[in-house]
């Protein structure tokens, strides 16, 4: 796909196109959130690097580890610490920079601040102020596992990290049994391999999963298996048990008394008309959402 980028934007843009806006130059009292790197370095946009070099002040996760990040971009610009165990403490120096009209870039370690990153209390408070904060959008490991797990993605819920204990994090899938939407998990890979035999305790180990690790890092690894194949291939090949890892979970599939006529109709269909008929009438037919009857469809055509 190619975009035209026209001579006369005022002429020939219409409500149905994107509007390009090359904008730059940091506002005064305005508080940036960021999105940095997940791994290469390529992966900032221009607009992040003119806001970081740009600003008064870059608030970081770990100042020594955005230090190294800042000086490969060349940016020089004033950095403070802001991490969870000093947020509250630093939040009204900060908003008093804000209000005095300093403008504030908030980063974290990596990633898209405050997705499960530090920087709400910030960012609640500066509402609280009226002040203004600008999103500079950039990668979320979340959204790059999600864009390649080939799960559905019309609908999705973002879990963040299962908890760390055995009981807990039991009781925390169970709430999620009858979830349809494709999950997203973030793990620890110390506890990849007892969070993968949780999962299959609570939705089965035909449930499909993508395992994204070290996403655009050297080592990437993106797979798509059942849960129990998942677990065999994490024991046995330990390089599949370090780094970073997302979990992209399969939601419950239309599964209820009726799944298996509703299958047998839909596969029918399918033989029969091509694929958006098929879907359209099964959806009328049975009064299911017809994304969810899209879904179904494309599984039953693969398998
Ligand atoms: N704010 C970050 C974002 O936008 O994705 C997430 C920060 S969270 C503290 C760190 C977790 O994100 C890791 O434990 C891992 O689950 C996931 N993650 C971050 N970078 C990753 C990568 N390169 N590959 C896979 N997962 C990654």
């Amino acid at each position: 796909m190619s975009i035209d980028f026209p001579e006369n934007k005022s002429e020939t843009l219409n409500s149905d196109q994107p509007e390009i806006v090359q904008e730059s130059g940091v506002l005064p009292g305005t508080l940036y959130l960021v999105a940095t790197p997940i791994g290469n370095l390529a992966d900032i946009t221009e607009r992040a690097i003119t806001v970081l070099s740009e600003v008064d002040i870059i608030a970081a996760e770990d100042t020594r580890h955005s230090q190294k990040l800042l000086s490969s971009y060349g940016i020089k610009t004033k950095l403070i610490s802001c991490h969870e165990h000093n947020e509250e403490r630093i939040t009204p120096r900060m908003l008093a920079e804000l209000e005095s009209g300093s403008s504030i870039a908030l980063i974290s370690d990596a990633g898209t601040p405050l997705i499960s990153d530090p920087g709400y209390r910030l960012l609640a408070c500066a509402y609280d102020k009226n002040l203004k904060v600008v999103p500079i959008p950039g990668v979320c490991a979340a959204i790059a596992a999600l864009s390649v797990a080939g799960l559905a993605t019309d609908r999705f819920a973002f879990e963040g990290f299962p908890p760390a204990k055995h009981g807990t994090r039991v009781h925390f899938f169970e709430r999620l049994t009858e979830e349809t939407r494709t999950m997203i998990f973030y793990v620890s890979c110390h506890r990849i391999v007892e969070t993968l035999k949780d999962m299959k305790t609570i939705f089965g180990g035909q449930r499909r999963i993508t395992f994204a690790r070290e996403i655009t890092k050297t080592y990437e690894t993106i797979r798509r298996m059942q849960l129990s194949d998942l677990i065999t291939w994490v024991e046995t090949d330990n390089t599949q048990r370090k780094g970073e890892i997302v979990l992209v979970l399969e939601g419950k599939v239309l599964q209820d008394k009726n799944s298996t006529e509703f299958d047998s109709c839909l596969t029918v269909l399918l033989a029969e008309l091509p694929l958006k008929q098929s879907v359209s009438l099964a959806a009328k037919i049975s009064g299911a959402n017809k994304n969810e009857v899209y879904r179904r469809a494309l599984e039953l055509k693969e398998f």
